[in-house]
């Protein structure tokens, strides 16, 4: 099955749909925020906020700009409340989520708490580089922002995750072994394959290569491990060791600090400029922060299209990797199509959409590459 020529097959007007609502709930959710830093600022409302912080805590800087925060996550996460609710509505409508409104809402509140806790370590640490180092802070905080950004890859598979989903290692053994016969191709060792519990909140399959260093590990969706056949599982499995071979966690960290450090030294320029323009009196007024937000929100978004760019590049060398180190591409073939199905994925999204919101190639694209693929190892086979 793996070398006949299939035609594309059209998405559903489900699929069409869910997905067009998907997007415009993203683009909802960041039109909201936009406009909540800049009427903040504007309206200076950020003022009234840092006066009351300051009221509350104390007069202390440090305990005043955590209160600040919390009133900010706070309010921001009010108006964002409604749109989140409504995606959880729509997964439910299409049938793509198990989860229950009480679950759902207890992991709002786990999600606000670690954006909390995360928050206020970012914030404490970049405005006492700005009180402490004026001149310079810009450049400390972007070191102290990237250690703090690997330690996090680094947790993350064994702190942060485990807080939304459970997490066993794989015990399946022949899988095992064909992930140890992988491995010993490519010349590397994965530290562990783990059974990501995903079906406890949706009917999605996804698989992941995660962490770093000895956290590092492949975690496959029980959604995907339960259905799938072997060689569909060992497909993906060889996907995700692509992307370790090629060293993907890794490049991306780089091209991060790459982008951080532009953001920091735009974010000092702002800064400078707003300062200069007595919009705030002081770098170290921390009212100026939902102008930091600003400036690195808007970063983000420009640099949506070229990080998806390199996402989707990262993604077809994965994709490769897994062509070339298992027997046929039918079942990466046949686990694609079965990830479309199960996740109402769009198969051939518009240009345009595929240019600017996604990280990983259309599902049509990938099975036109794997085909391709499987013609070039008819045509020259090797032993
Ligand atoms: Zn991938």
């Amino acid at each position: 099955m793996a070398n006949g020529p299939t035609l594309p097959q059209a998405d559903s007007p489900e699929a069409r749909r869910y997905n067009q609502i998907r997007r415009w709930l993203s683009v909802g959710d960041f039109a909201v925020g936009l406009v909540f830093l800049i009427v903040l600022l504007v309206m200076r409302w950020s003022d009234w906020l840092r006066d009351l912080a300051y009221h509350w805590g104390a007069q202390n800087y440090s305990l005043s700009l955590f209160i600040y925060l919390v009133l900010l996550l706070g309010i921001s996460r009010a108006l964002g409340i409604g749109l989140d609710y409504y995606g959880f509505r729509l997964e439910r409508r299409f049938k793509l989520s198990t989860q229950r409104l009480g679950a759902w809402a207890w992991d709002e509140i786990k999600g606000f708490l670690v954006g909390l806790v995360l928050g206020s370590i970012v914030v404490e640490l970049l405005y006492f580089t700005i009180r402490q180092w004026p001149q310079y802070w810009w450049l400390l905080a972007w070191a102290l922002f990237m250690g703090l950004f690997v330690l996090l890859a680094q947790l993350a598979p064994v702190v942060l995750f485990p807080i939304f989903y459970k997490f066993e290692p794989l015990e399946n053994e022949d899988l095992r072994r064909r992930l140890v016969m992988l491995s010993e191709h490519s010349g590397t060792r994965v530290r562990g394959v783990y059974r990501w519990k995903l079906s406890e909140k949706s009917k999605k399959a996804n698989a992941a290569l995660t962490g770093l260093g000895n956290t590092r590990r492949i975690i496959l969706a029980d959604t995907l491990l339960d259905n799938y056949t072997t060689e569909e599982i060992e497909a993906v499995l060889a996907h995700e060791l692509g992307h370790h071979v090629h060293k993907h966690i890794l490049k991306s960290i780089f091209v991060q600090a790459a982008i951080t450090l532009f953001g920091f030294w735009a974010a000092n320029w702002t800064l400078h400029y707003a300062v200069d323009h007595h919009l705030f009196e002081e770098l170290s007024d921390f009212a100026n922060l939902p102008l930091l937000a600003l400036v690195s929100v808007v970063l983000s978004f420009l640099l949506m299209p070229a990080l998806n760019a390199y996402s989707r590049f990262n993604e077809r060398q994965a994709d490769r990797y897994a062509f070339e180190t298992t027997a046929s591409v039918g079942p990466f073939i046949s686990s694609m199509n079965k990830l479309a199905e199960q996740n109402l994925a769009e198969r051939t999204p518009s240009k345009w959409v595929e240019w600017f919101f996604h990280s990983h190639p259309s599902i049509s694209r990938r099975l036109a590459a794997a085909e391709q693929w499987g013609k070039t190892q008819d045509a020259h086979p090797q032993a």
